[in-house]
């Protein structure tokens, strides 16, 4: 049996693994409406966040940014 001739040093395998990192997501379902939503951001099309309605449905979300 092959057997490597060496122990891989942590640089190597740390190069190997540079690729192995998973994507951001730059869309989430929403969990109310399942509307595509940007992640951590209230949903625009329901005003939910995080189970709750942050802002009313169909409002612009000028005011409830900055909060
Ligand atoms: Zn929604």
């Amino acid at each position: 049996m092959a057997v490597p001739k060496r122990k891989t040093s942590p640089s190597r395998r740390g190069m190997r693994r540079s690729h192995q990192a998973l994507p951001t997501e730059a869309h989430a379902d929403c969990s109310n409406c399942g509307e595509l939503k940007r992640p951590h951001h209230i949903c625009s099309a329901c005003g939910h966040y995080d189970g709750r309605e942050v802002v009313q449905a169909g409002k612009a979300l000028k005011g409830a940014v900055r909060v």
